[in-house]
């Protein structure tokens, strides 16, 4: 076996997993009275089928899922047919391409395999879907006696209960982030740019990272009085004695993100800073606590906003004091802005924030595994209890 031969680096879901991700989103069909659901969004795609890597971020492709029992079917764009027949036949899967230069386009090969199958009721997800493509769709399922049958959100409620092997990815994820700050906390001091932090710790995250080298998100590096801007992207700014230093981001492992912030000083800091540090810390634990199976989402971010409340520091909450799924993609489901509850498995960030016009501002931000029995602090490991002066 040749170099060119060898396994690619890429770990891709275990069989039992994505049958049950299949099985999941088969019932719901079931349900619905569908016989299909097309499905073209990127990380909907990586999430029925284990693609989360090349195949996954190019754009093109749908996933057609199939009642129990018959097979999904994965059509790409021609020039991604060789990986994914490698890839997905053995898993199951019919690979269909379609190629631009004999007419065709994902459409019409979605109405190829529909006719092929039989198919009478193709569903396609609302939120994923546009008026173009629905006007595309609709004209290529006709001549096949097949209509499209547009539905709320099927694959995003499977997708906010992760799985165990999920989480792991997760895990994996948050610990390269967790070792790549602590590398880029070593080059802080007065005179070294946000750049020059941002393309460090992007390094780090990036060779960390397993799958596809990517972040998950452009890396937030803000100091001084540019951290009271909740996104402020890292700029030629160079940092000096005594400023407040955000940093927000996050590794992919096989596609999975973390997302974590963390808010250092350089040098000594002054007691406002230590006391505002101090607000958000317990804002963000307050609200932690009440991240139980069965618990209001809701009931957070007002936990968290009471403590604010109680410092007097309300009117610098610039947004919301809860936070937003990550998964697949880095905002996902559930929000603790949503309704319901939470249940074992949901994966949530929770990130107060205070940002002072001028000043400066802090965020921290862990990422939380709802469990059977409580939650646990998936960002625990990295340190966050005192304001770090560096
Ligand atoms: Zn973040
Ligand atoms: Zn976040």
């Amino acid at each position: 076996m040749t170099d060119h031969d060898s396994p690619a680096q890429v770990e891709r879901v275990p069989a039992e997993y994505l049958r049950r991700r299949q099985a999941a989103a088969a019932a719901r069909l079931v349900a619905l009275d569908l016989d299909s659901l097309a499905v073209t969004a990127p990380a909907q795609k990586g999430y029925l089928s284990g693609f989360t890597t090349g195949v996954n971020i190019a754009p093109g492709g749908a996933v057609l899922v199939t009642r129990p029992g018959r097979e999904d079917v994965y059509v790409t764009g021609g020039t991604d047919y060789l990986e994914c027949r490698t890839a997905l036949e053995p898993e199951g899967f019919i690979v269909h391409p379609y190629y631009y230069a004999r007419g065709q386009n994902v459409h019409t090969e979605l109405g190829t395999m529909v006719g092929r199958l039989g198919l009478r009721r193709v569903g396609v997800e609302a939120k994923y879907t546009t008026a173009k493509q629905l006007g595309e769709l609709e004209a290529v399922l006709a001549p096949h006696g097949a209509a499209v049958v547009v539905v709320g959100e099927v694959v995003d409620p499977l997708r906010e209960v992760k799985d165990s092997w999920e989480v792991e990815q997760i895990r994996r994820a948050v610990a390269v982030s967790g070792a790549a700050l602590a590398g880029v906390l070593e080059l802080v001091r007065p005179g070294v740019s946000e750049w020059d932090l941002a393309v460090e710790l992007e390094r780090r995250l990036v060779a960390g990272g397993t799958g596809s080298p990517r972040v998950a998100f452009q890396s937030i590096v803000a100091s001084g009085p540019r951290s009271a801007l909740p996104h402020g992207a890292a700029t030629r700014r160079v940092l000096a004695a005594g400023d407040l230093l955000t940093f927000d981001f996050g590794a992919t492992v096989n596609g999975y993100c973390a997302d974590v912030t963390r808010t250092v000083c350089v040098g000594p800091a002054g007691e406002q800073q230590r006391r505002v540090y101090e607000a958000v810390v317990r804002a963000k634990d307050a609200a932690i606590a009440l991240m139980l199976p069965g618990r209001a989402r809701r009931d957070s971010a007002a936990a968290a906003a009471s403590v604010i409340e109680d410092y007097g520091l309300e009117r610098y909450l610039a947004h919301g004091t809860g936070g937003h799924g990550i998964g697949l993609e880095v905002h996902e489901g559930p929000s603790t802005s949503s309704d319901g509850e939470w249940v074992a498995g949901n994966v949530c960030t929770l990130e107060p924030g205070l940002y002072i016009p001028g000043w400066g501002g802090v965020r921290v931000e862990d990422d939380v595994l709802i469990t059977g029995d409580g939650q646990e602090i998936l960002t625990r490991a990295i340190e966050c209890g005192r304001l770090l002066e560096l």
